[in-house]
């Protein structure tokens, strides 16, 4: 097994440390080899994809990810950006389905900006669609409009498309999903608007009739946005497109409390899959010491379970994680009152020291 580790930009190298801190107490048998990405393989390679990072990334099982971008790229011409490896490596590795779960920890329920009572026991999986839509879609671009009221003015367009095997692969991957959890998709769409939504519709409805032990609902996106907040543990797997899933999934995020507890992968179909936080390089406090390194190390849990077959050892990153929030430690983002404020790095300790406790109980 090999492990391509992408730090990137801003915290990332800080938290990706932790999660490899944490990999190596497991004790398992795989190779690790790091390579630039982003605004840091910009800075030394002159592009932020550079051939042989995207040719370590497609030679490993998994990929663990840091984060990629900063202000100080934002003039460069966009293929040039960091944020355009990470499309890169979703493109070329074909990686189409983001999980992103969004559960919220006992211990932070007084985190979340809802009241405890909506969130407390919230366990959400959110699966989107991630290498199609109005992302993707061609054609794009900027021209003199060449009709309507606005005929001849600067225009902008973007193209919104799905073909019927893409929502297909991203239906089955939720509906597998939901049969290993509480046995219910909600597909979100704008159906009465749009006709790849409608599309998006009849194949969930199709492939739904292969899972007659998971109930299915579909909502329109604006819906979706406002339960998500008025009534969040009505759902359990949300399945919806690119653009949809963006926007639902950082929504989500917050009703947990903190972004820095959230992981995520993106799968191909072949399970080689890329594991990042949700979160961003947060330049704003890189470099610092104070980032929250759980959701990068959530991630590694899930890299073990999803893309090497270890999902004991995923267990036990995972019940180590809930170890130190009850021990009542916190990084600076998920403080309160009455906790014990830590750093980044003591965070990466104390879930090493709980694992390594825990073994050492037997
Ligand atoms: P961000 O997620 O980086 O930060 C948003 C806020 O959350 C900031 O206040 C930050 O300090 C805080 N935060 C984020 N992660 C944290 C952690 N682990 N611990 C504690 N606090 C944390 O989003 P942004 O500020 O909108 O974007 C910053 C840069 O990140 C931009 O260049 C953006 O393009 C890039 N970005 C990258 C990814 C990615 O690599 N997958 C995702 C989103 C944004």
């Amino acid at each position: 097994m090999k492990i391509a580790v992408l730090p990137g930009d801003g915290i990332g190298p800080e938290i990706v440390a932790e999660a490899l801190k944490v990999l190596k107490v497991l004790d398992l048998k795989f190779d690790v080899e790091a390579a630039p990405v982003g605004g840091a393989a910009y800075d030394a390679h002159g592009h932020p994809l550079p051939e042989a990072t995207l040719k370590l990334a497609k030679a490993s099982d998994a990929i663990l990810f840091g984060a990629v971008g900063d202000w100080k790229y934002d003039k460069l011409e966009r293929h040039l950006r960091p944020e355009q490896a990470l499309l890169g490596l979703r493109k070329h590795l074909g990686l189409f389905a983001n999980l992103r779960p969004a559960i919220c920890y006992e211990q932070l329920t007084h985190a979340s900006s809802l009241k405890p009572e909506l969130v407390a026991g919230l366990d959400i999986l959110i699966v989107r669609e991630l290498t199609g839509d109005i992302y993707f879609g061609q054609p794009r671009g900027r021209r003199s409009s060449p009709d309507g009221a606005f005929a001849g003015a600067e225009e902008a367009f973007d193209t919104m498309r799905y073909s019927r095997p893409e929502i297909e692969r991203i239906a089955h991957v939720a509906f597998d999903a939901a049969r290993k959890r509480n046995k219910h998709v909600t597909s979100v769409d704008k159906a009465n608007v749009l006709e790849t939504s409608q599309l998006w519709k009849d194949v969930l409805t199709e492939v739904g009739k292969q899972y007659a032990d998971v109930t299915l609902d579909h909502m329109y996106v604006d819906n979706a946005a406002m339960q998500l907040v008025k009534n969040p543990k009505f759902f359990d797997v949300v399945v919806t497109g690119n653009m949809f899933g963006d926007i639902l999934s950082d929504e989500a995020a917050m009703l947990t409390g903190s972004i820095g507890m959230l992981p995520s992968a993106s799968l191909n179909a072949g399970k080689q899959g890329l594991y990042e936080p949700s979160h961003g390089s947060a330049p704003d406090i890189a470099g610092k010491g104070v980032a929250n390194p759980l959701a990068t190390i959530l991630s590694a849990a899930m890299m073990l379970r999803y893309s090497l077959q270890q999902a004991e050892a995923a267990d036990r990153i995972e019940s180590a994680v809930q170890s130190v929030l009850a021990q009542g430690l916190r990084t600076a983002d998920i403080h309160s009152e009455g906790t014990t404020k830590v750093g980044t790095r003591a965070m990466g300790d104390a879930v090493v020291a709980a694992i390594t406790k825990k073994t050492t109980k037997g």
